[in-house]
């Protein structure tokens, strides 16, 4: 097993004798852009060993009592996102900081039997039914972000779920992370300002819903086909929004409610930068 922690630093260095060293102060480690929040589906312990002794890694692991653990420090490139993408970064490992919430997200067979199921909330257009993050956890989470936010300046729309940039491949941190009261709360991530008028974007006509719903998703970071009908891949991007902007009903449907919501986030962040 590999970690990405204990890499051997002398992979970094040129192998050839032939070239010579200079110096200089004029370089650094990577700088993060983007901040990628996951559930472990495990507990504590099995958390901890899979995120340590691979094949995978994250630069954080918030665990059930709510401590904080760093795995991978903030400049080096942490193992977590997979196959993804957002906003066109190719490579989100390479320009993001994995956070991992110890849990199980869901109710199924990975529960251990004296796990408590009674606290799990069934949701509307899911097969699941989701654990609650915990007060106490979700605190740390955000005074984590808090930090990433402000000692990395990361923008509003940067700060995703792990299903955001893999859409029907991924499914946590789930429909009951709260985005909602991150925003609010602490003023970390986007959220739609439903009461401000619209600037840029004009919603589409009944016969062009769906293309319009997946151009917009395009133009918010999701990898979102572009065919005009409601295929899998597209249900799954908007199952993704949903999730993350509109977790009371996530059945994947491009609804007038759904549509609105992405209406404003792109009006508010698209055409920032
Ligand atoms: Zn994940």
């Amino acid at each position: 097993m590999v970690s990405a922690s204990t890499t051997p630093i002398d992979q970094f260095q040129v192998t050839l004798s032939d070239v010579e060293e200079l110096k200089t102060d004029n370089c650094s480690l990577r700088k993060p852009q983007a901040v990628i929040v996951h559930y472990t589906a495990g507990g504590d312990k099995s958390s901890q060993d899979w995120l340590t002794t691979g094949p995978v890694s994250a630069n954080y692991l918030v665990k059930g009592d709510a401590t904080i653990a760093q795995i991978v420090p903030d400049g080096k490139r942490a193992w977590h996102s997979g196959r993804a993408s957002w906003r066109g970064f190719p490579d989100l490992n390479s320009v993001s900081l994995g956070v991992e919430i110890t849990g199980y997200g869901y109710k199924g067979p990975h529960v251990p039997e004296d796990v408590d199921l009674s606290q799990c909330v069934v949701i509307p257009g899911s097969d699941h039914s989701w654990f609650p993050f915990p007060e106490e956890q979700f605190q740390s989470v955000s005074k984590l972000l808090l930090d990433f936010r402000d000692r990395w300046k990361i923008k509003p729309p940067l700060f995703v779920g792990h299903s955001d940039v893999a859409p029907g491949r991924k499914v946590d941190p789930g429909p009951l992370f709260p985005w909602e009261r991150l925003h609010k709360e602490f003023g970390i991530g986007a959220w739609p300002d439903l009461e401000k008028d619209l600037q840029h974007i004009e919603m589409p006509s009944a016969e062009k819903e769906l293309k319009w719903t997946q151009l917009r998703l395009r133009d918010y970071g999701y990898d979102c086909p572009l065919t005009g009908v409601l295929e899998g891949g597209t249900t799954s991007a908007i199952q993704a929004f949903q999730m993350h902007f509109r977790p009371k009903l996530i059945d994947g449907k491009s609804d007038a409610e759904t549509r609105l919501i992405l209406a404003h986030l792109v009006d508010q962040y698209h055409y920032e930068d």
